[in-house]
């Protein structure tokens, strides 16, 4: 989803209730979680779904807004009318030269926020994660690091409302297990739903940088995945860095034994509508 293609619609603006970190101090990156308030409490949001947060320039480059998206973590049917959360992960990149760190704009003004400060907002846009009607559908769901925001709020509707029982195979997770968010919530519903799998994905080297290993937790897992998959009624759904998405299709092509087989698998889910993706 690139922003430039988006009918991004009116701005409205929404106060700042909260603003905590979901990291602790010592984990390598910071992610916090942002709770909002729209003016108008008519604001209605669903899981998968993003708002795009708007700053007032000017900036670096001359533009006069910097406009990013984030997904909705909390929606107003677990925080009431027009209350909703915002799972942030503070940006920066490190130029290999020069050794200097450029803040992003976006993510930093949001994780220095100040509370009862008003942000300027656009949306809700983009596809929601709609779950199906039939309770016992199988579901896949992979999440790594702020791509875990919409399960978090998929799960409790799953779990607290609609008492499903088809099986739920979730991998989520981060580098390590300190920058790993939402995990406590992952692990009480695991506790209290029979049919939930959830996998924790790290890095095999975070000290290097390495990313998160999911080729390797989806091969010690892949009869498991392989056999979901193969469902007829099964749904996919996948959020997160762009790479998460390339890295499940590299292991999925692994575990059909080629390429070829899994495109075929994945273009059957997609045009059966079993398939969607938020990935940035
Ligand atoms: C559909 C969608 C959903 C998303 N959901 C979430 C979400 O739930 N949570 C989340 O945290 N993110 C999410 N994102 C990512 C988010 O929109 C932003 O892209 C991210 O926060 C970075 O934005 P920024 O303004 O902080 O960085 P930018 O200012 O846009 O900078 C981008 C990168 O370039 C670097 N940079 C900046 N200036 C320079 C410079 N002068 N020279 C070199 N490099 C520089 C920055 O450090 C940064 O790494 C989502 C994206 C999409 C498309």
């Amino acid at each position: 989803m690139k922003i430039e293609d988006l009918d991004l619609g009116p701005s409205w603006t929404a106060k700042l209730i909260g603003n905590t970190a979901l990291t602790p101090p010592e984990a390598s990156e910071e992610v916090r979680e942002l709770l909002l308030e729209a003016g108008d409490d008519e604001y209605d949001f669903r899981a998968g779904q993003c708002v795009a947060v708007s700053v007032s320039g000017p900036h670096e480059f001359g533009q006069q807004e910097h406009v990013r998206l984030y997904t909705v973590a909390r929606t107003p049917a677990e925080l009431g009318p027009g209350r909703f959360t915002l799972c942030v992960r503070r940006c920066s990149f490190l130029d290999p030269y020069s050794g200097e760190r450029f803040p992003g704009i976006a993510s930093n003004y949001l994780c220095d926020l100040d509370e009862d400060s008003e942000l300027s907002l656009a949306g809700p846009v983009g596809l929601p994660f709609l779950i199906p009607n039939d309770p016992y559908t199988p579901l896949l769901m992979v999440g790594l690091g702020t791509g875990i925001a919409p399960f978090r709020a998929m799960l409790r509707e799953l779990y607290e409302q609609r008492d499903w029982q088809g099986k739920v195979m979730l991998f989520h997770g981060a580098r390590t297990g300190l920058e790993t968010v939402y995990s406590t919530d992952v692990a009480e519903i695991s506790e209290r739903a029979e049919g939930f799998s959830p996998v924790s994905v790290v890095s095999p080297r975070p000290a290097w940088g390495d990313k998160e290993d999911l080729a390797g937790a989806i091969r010690s897992h892949q009869d498991e995945v392989w056999k979901l998959l193969g469902e007829p009624e099964v749904c996919v759904y996948i959020a997160g860095l762009n790479w998460v998405g390339e890295q499940f299709d590299l292991a999925m092509a692994e575990a059909a034994g080629n390429a070829e087989t899994w495109a075929a698998r994945k273009e059957k889910l997609q045009k059966a509508g079993r398939w969607t993706s938020l990935l940035y």
